[in-house]
This record gives structure tokens, C-alpha cells and sequence, in this order.
């Protein structure tokens, strides 16, 4: 039922902490209630014992015994119709003392009208007479209670009367009866306050919250730079105003990050295409001869190789960043790897009058994708060779140490200013002794895509270098143990 009730107006965290605070304190009023009346009725039922026993003292004292015979005259004249047999004296039991005078025998010899009417058990008298005081609730025949105290009256050690002193309970209950319901009206009271105060509490605790989201709500995806108000108090607030900027900071540096990789990809692209739209353009306006056209045509080649390999990785990093694309996990031997790509581009580094050696010793084992790592060594050596002099020199270097493979692509090249080492890795990014030596051969994506291959195979790349001495690029990757 209450599942429903709250299917349907589900409770804000403001009822709910106010329905709790009040259920809870409700729970301490009502046991402090309780155990306050409990011991508030049994030391006023002490004391009316006590007055009771004082009483029936009272009273012993007043009647005479002489020589066994009891004398009530001197207690009789408080005592409404005590020593008389009649019924004409009022009854009611809540008016005034309840006085029962009976002799060793357990017969009545004066009593006060209203005793009468009380159901008095026979233990009352048996228990004093054998030497006991009795003390009890009895009821009257209205069913009022009445509390009753029995004991004997002696003469010189002889056990000569019993005498029975009774108190109405009616006034004790009916204070307590108010006192019950005075407990209940202020309770009620409390309760009603601490309902309201704790929604107020809870109103005005939640208040930075709600300012908080506002100001979240007006921070639109374009305005990203926009921060939410951080409270001085060091509190739970201030923990979500820190991490709410923190969010905000890091979305808009991916947002920033995405808008320059955006703008940095259409101008790559753009100037390839403009390149053979102008190209053909110029050819197309004369007439050129076989050979003329067959130069523009291998041009044209040229720039279309570019844009095909700038494409296609643009679409590795962007499947990189979806997390869509697909590794391999297979075993590679990188020092065959190695020597394989080196041995290609051997050709290369002899037509550019450049010494390439290669260092490959015991046998390199990885698990990975094994084109992927191709790609790695392909464009660190494609750079290296790029960025050296004729006469220079270029190694590669394969080797294990302990559970990490290392490759190490050394050269004697133009090296890397100090301002330009910490963004090499990022998109796009060319130093300009770079982009002077290349012209728009070079794209900026090369190491960007090394690093995020070595970083899914669970490895790290560094780089040193000064310029004019050369440049050396480390590649540590995971080692497979074989047994
Ligand atoms: P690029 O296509 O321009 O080579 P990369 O991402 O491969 O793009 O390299 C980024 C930049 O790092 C290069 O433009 C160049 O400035 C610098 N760089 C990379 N490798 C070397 C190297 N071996 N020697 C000198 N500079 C290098």
C-alpha cells in the first residue's frame, strides 16, 4: 500500500527527511513518556503507602486499650459513624479515610460506612495475625481500588485487635489521567514544531544544492567556461561545487580538444584537394602534351597517396577514441619485426645518404596486434630518417629487460626544441624546423597514433633530444614470459 501511495506522489527528500526526524523523535517522547509515568506512579503510590502507614499509626494511637478492652471513643469522634452499627453515613469510598477495627478472631468491630463496600480478601486478616503486616489493592463493590494496609494492635506483647486503613486510588489515577494528557498536548505540540522547524532545517540545508543546479542548468554546452559558485565552508557542498568544476573544466578541454582537431583535420584536407583541383585546373586550361600530362597525373597521384593515408589515420584515431577499434592479440616477434621494416626502408635511407643500422639479440616476444606495432616502427623510423641530414645516422634497437620489452629508435638528426618535446604526441602538432624541412609532406599525426598504439599494448613511450645532436625515441611494452 504504501509502495503505491508512493508510486504515485513520490515523497521529496524534504518530506522524507521531516518524516523521519518526527518519527524519531516521536519514538523518544513516547518512551521518555512512558518511563517518566511509570516512575512518577510508583513513588506516588510509595507515598501514599507511607501516608497510609502513618494513618493507620494515627489512628492506633487513638483508641485505648485497657485491660483487653478497646476504648474508640477518642478516634471515633473524626470518624463518621465508626463505632456505630447504622448505614446512614455516606459511602463513598473517595471521601475520607476507610478505618476496619475486628478483633483476633477476624469479627468486625467498628468500621467507617464505606468499608463496607469494599471486597476485602481474607489474607488481609490472616497475614497480620500471624504476625505480618498486610498491604494491598482491593476493589469496591463499584469496582473503585483502594488501597489497604492491615496490621495488629498489641497490649503487652499480645496480639489484641486487627485494625485495617484504606485510601482511595481514584485521585492518584485521576492525576495521572491528566498528567497523561498533558504529556499528550505538548507532545503533540513538540512534534508539530520539530515537524515544521525540520522541514525548515532541511529547506534551507538543501538551499545551495538548488542554487547550485541553477547556475549548473544556465552553464550551456557553448559556454563551457563558465564555473558554479564554490562555498567558502569546506562541507559536503563544497565537495559537489569542486567536483561539479572539475567536471565542467574536463568537458571543456574535450570540447576544445575536439573543435581544434576538427578545424586541424579540415585544413589537412583541404590542402591535398586544393593541390590537385589546382593542378588539374592549370592543366585542363591549355593543352598539354603526353609527357606534360602524364607529370601532372603522378602528381596528382601523389597528393591523392597523401589524402588516402591522412584518412585513413584520421579514421584510426577517431575508432581510437570510440573505443571501436579492433586488436589483435596475437604473438609478435619484434626483433623479426623490426628487421623486416628496417629492411625495407633500407632503400630508402641509402637514397637519402643516411647509415642505418639495426640491433636486434635474443628473441622479443609480445602479445599484441602485430600491423599495429609495423605502424609503430614504421613511422619512427619514417621520422627519423625525415628529420636527419645525409651522412647522419639512424638505429634501431631491439632488446628484453627482465619482463619489458624495449625498442629504442636512435638518430643524429635535427633534434626537438625543449618548447616543442611535450607536444609532439598531441594531433596535428609540427614543430616549425619540422614543418620548414617537410613542407606539407608531414601530417602531425604520425606519433599521436605510436603513442595511442603503445598505450593500448599496455606500454609507455619517452622521448630525449637536442636539437642539432638528434633525437632518441623509447618504446617499453609488456613481455610475454615464455616457458
Ligand atoms: P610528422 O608527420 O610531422 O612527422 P609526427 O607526429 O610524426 O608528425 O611528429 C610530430 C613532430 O615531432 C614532427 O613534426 C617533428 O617536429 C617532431 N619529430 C618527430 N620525430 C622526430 C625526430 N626523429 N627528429 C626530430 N623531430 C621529430
Amino acid at each position: 500500500m504504501i509502495t503505491r501511495i508512493r508510486h504515485w506522489f513520490p515523497p521529496g527528500i524534504r518530506l522524507q527527511l521531516a518524516v523521519c526526524y518526527i518519527t524519531a523523535f516521536a519514538i523518544v517522547l513516547l518512551v521518555t513518556g512512558a518511563v517518566f509515568y511509570q516512575y512518577l506512579e510508583s513513588s506516588l503510590e510509595a507515598s501514599l503507602d507511607t501516608d497510609l502507614q502513618l494513618r493507620t499509626q494515627q489512628v492506633a494511637s487513638d483508641i485505648v486499650i485497657r485491660n483487653g478492652t478497646l476504648m474508640v471513643h477518642a478516634v471515633a469522634g473524626d470518624l463518621p459513624g465508626f463505632d456505630s452499627a447504622t448505614n446512614d453515613q455516606p459511602v463513598d469510598v473517595n471521601y475520607g479515610t476507610l478505618i476496619r477495627l475486628l478483633n483476633v478472631h477476624g469479627t468486625p468491630l467498628s468500621q467507617t460506612p464505606a468499608f463496607r463496600t469494599l471486597r476485602v480478601p481474607a489474607r488481609s486478616v490472616r497475614q497480620p495475625l500471624q504476625g505480618k503486616p498486610w498491604q494491598g489493592t482491593v476493589l469496591s463493590a463499584k469496582g473503585q481500588e483502594v488501597r489497604l494496609y492491615s496490621r495488629t494492635l498489641s497490649e503487652r506483647g499480645r496480639t489484641v485487635a486487627l485494625l485495617q486503613v484504606g485510601e482511595s486510588l481514584t485521585h492518584l489515577h485521576a492525576l495521572l489521567h491528566e498528567l497523561v494528557e498533558a504529556l499528550l498536548i505538548v507532545g503533540s505540540l513538540v512534534l508539530l514544531a520539530c515537524a515544521g522547524g525540520s522541514y525548515w532545517l532541511t529547506a534551507r540545508a538543501f538551499a545551495p544544492i538548488l542554487r547550485l543546479a541553477e547556475t549548473a542548468r544556465r552553464i550551456k554546452a557553448g559556454d563551457l567556461d563558465q564555473r558554479v559558485p564554490v562555498p567558502r565552508a569546506h562541507d559536503e557542498i563544497h565537495a559537489l561545487a569542486v567536483t561539479l568544476n572539475d567536471m565542467l573544466a574536463s568537458l571543456d578541454q574535450a570540447f576544445k580538444d575536439q573543435r581544434r582537431f576538427v578545424a586541424d583535420a579540415s585544413h589537412e584536407l583541404r590542402t591535398p584537394v586544393t593541390v590537385i583541383r589546382n593542378k588539374a585546373g592549370i592543366t585542363l586550361l591549355g593543352t598539354p602534351t603526353l609527357p606534360e600530362a602524364i607529370t601532372v597525373l603522378q602528381e596528382i597521384g601523389a597528393e591523392t597517396e597523401r589524402l588516402s593515408h591522412l584518412i585513413s589515420d584520421l579514421l584510426a584515431l577517431a575508432r581510437g577514441d570510440e573505443g571501436e577499434a579492433q586488436f589483435e592479440r596475437e604473438l609478435v616477434r619484434l626483433d623479426l619485426l623490426v628487421e623486416a621494416v628496417t629492411a625495407n626502408a633500407e632503400w630508402l635511407a641509402a637514397e637519402r645518404g643516411i647509415t642505418l643500422t639495426v640491433q636486434t639479440g635474443e628473441p622479443v616476444t609480445l602479445q599484441g596486434d602485430e600491423a599495429r606495432l609495423i605502424q609503430v616502427v614504421m613511422n619512427l623510423l619514417d621520422n627519423a630518417l625525415r628529420y636527419t641530414h645525409p651522412g647522419g645516422q639512424v638505429a634501431v634497437i631491439v632488446e628484453a629487460c627482465q619482463t619489458e620489452a624495449r625498442l629504442i629508435a636512435r638518430d643524429t638528426g635535427i633534434g626537438i626544441a625543449p618548447e616543442d618535446l611535450p607536444h609532439i604526441f598531441e594531433r596535428f602538432y609540427r614543430a616549425d624546423g619540422a614543418r620548414m624541412r617537410t613542407g606539407s609532406s608531414s601530417s602531425g599525426l604520425g606519433l599521436s597514433i605510436v603513442e595511442w598504439i603503445v598505450r593500448v599494448h599496455g606500454g609507455l613511450i619517452t622521448v630525449e633530444s637536442q636539437v642539432g645532436q638528434g633525437s632518441c625515441f623509447t618504446v617499453t611494452l609488456p613481455l610475454v614470459q615464455l616457458k
